[in-house]
């Protein structure tokens, strides 16, 4: 298979985690017979030290011609860097909006799972984790009270502030679509997440829900307020599998989820649009106190390729060879600094890259 992928290294250790990953496609493509085409692309930082702007639209248009976008993290230290220094629309993490909204991005997906050689860093009791959790939060990214009309005046002589959160059907439709495809690749069990004793909004997006989960009869649904969603997740992670939820839910219950999995250099995350096209990148930001220093955990964006593999090139095989490829390292005892633990041997960047490509 042909691959086109645009890619952005950004800023601070972006490069160099960028730069494992491409070995561990490469690796992909040699074994399986698939070969990646990578397309550059400046974004963040180092375009405004070139162009003056973040992301320019010819870099918008070129991410638009590839299948998919592979993505380091942009941005530098915020209280020194020069970037830091002009409007909030120059800044490197402008690019980041214009690119999620330039493709129309509307769908976010974040991956908690444990490993259970880095349980010791869970902040869950043993008894808690059981046998480990292996869940994906579905964020809608594009609507919702982050998006909807909001103001500030003074009413009656008192100072009001206004958030709307709005929803229309087909916004909660094509969300919840993604959530049971993405279901289908997994063990075929789909939480929605809402408020529904309360706000109109989630009333609709239980309705919608509903009828989008008879198209999908293999898939189990159930439906979770969140704030008992929010207790679950520390109560009894193993449980879920796909937790689809609306923009601000999702924004509060992916943080959750991620800090149960204790390690930042681990998680991955993609957003996608209606079509096979995705984003695909680590969660954590472009760390510039360790960025140059061959310290950074590349795994986090080594297991976004897998999920570019398996969600924007339907190369599941592939996908699932590297997350082995990625657990065989971690249970052989390789570690970079941020998981390193008592027995472990700790490796550097391009080591732990290798590590994983020769496991491919
Ligand atoms: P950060 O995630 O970059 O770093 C937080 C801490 O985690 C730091 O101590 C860092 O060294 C460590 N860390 C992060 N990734 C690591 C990895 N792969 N391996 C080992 N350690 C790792 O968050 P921050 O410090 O708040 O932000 C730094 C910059 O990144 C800022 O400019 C911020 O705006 C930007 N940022 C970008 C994105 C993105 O590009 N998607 C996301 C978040 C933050």
């Amino acid at each position: 298979m042909e691959c086109k992928v645009a890619v952005i290294s950004g800023d601070g250790i972006g490069p160099e985690i960028i730069r494992e990953a491409k070995k561990v496609l490469d690796k992909v493509g040699q074994i399986y017979g698939h070969t990646f085409h990578y397309t550059e692309v400046l974004m963040g930082g180092c375009s405004i030290d070139a162009y003056g702007v973040p992301l320019t639209d010819e870099a918008l248009e070129t991410a638009k011609a590839n299948d998919a976008v592979l993505l380091g993290a942009v941005g530098g230290d915020v209280g020194n860097s020069r970037w830091y220094q002009v409007a909030p629309n120059l800044r490197p993490e402008a690019g980041l909006l214009a690119i999620r909204k330039g493709l129309n991005l509307f769908a976010n997906m974040r991956p908690a799972y444990l490993y259970k050689e880095l349980a010791d860093a869970c902040p869950l009791k043993k008894e808690i984790i059981g046998d480990g959790f292996d869940m994906v939060i579905m964020r809608e990214l594009t609507g919702g009270l982050y998006f909807g009309e909001r103001y500030t005046k003074e009413i009656d002589g008192l100072m009001t502030a206004v958030d709307t959160l709005t929803y229309n059907e087909n916004e909660i439709r094509r969300i919840a679509v993604k959530a049971f495809d993405i279901a289908m690749k997994r063990r075929k069990k789909v939480t929605s997440v809402d408020k529904a004793n309360v706000l109109d909004s989630s009333r609709l997006w239980r309705k919608v829900v509903d009828e989008v989960a008879k198209d999908y009869p293999e898939v189990t649904l159930n439906h979770m307020l969140v704030d008992n969603c929010a207790m679950q997740l520390v109560m009894n992670p193993g449980q879920f599998d796909v937790v689809l939820t609306e923009n601000m839910f999702g924004d509060i219950l992916s943080d959750e989820a991620s800090m149960i999995t204790g390690s930042i250099g681990m998680l991955s995350s993609a957003s996608l649009n209606e079509t096979k096209f995705g984003m695909y990148e680590p969660s954590h930001g472009s760390a510039p106190d360790i960025a140059g220093k061959d310290i950074a955990n590349p795994i986090a964006t080594i297991l976004s390729a897998a999920m570019m593999l398996r969600y924007s090139f339907d190369l599941d095989q592939e996908a699932a060879a590297v997350e082995a490829a990625v657990q065989k390292v971690l249970t052989e005892g390789w570690r970079t600094a941020d998981i390193m633990a008592e027995g472990c041997t700790k490796v550097g960047t391009t080591e732990m890259g290798d590590l994983i490509a020769a496991r491919i």
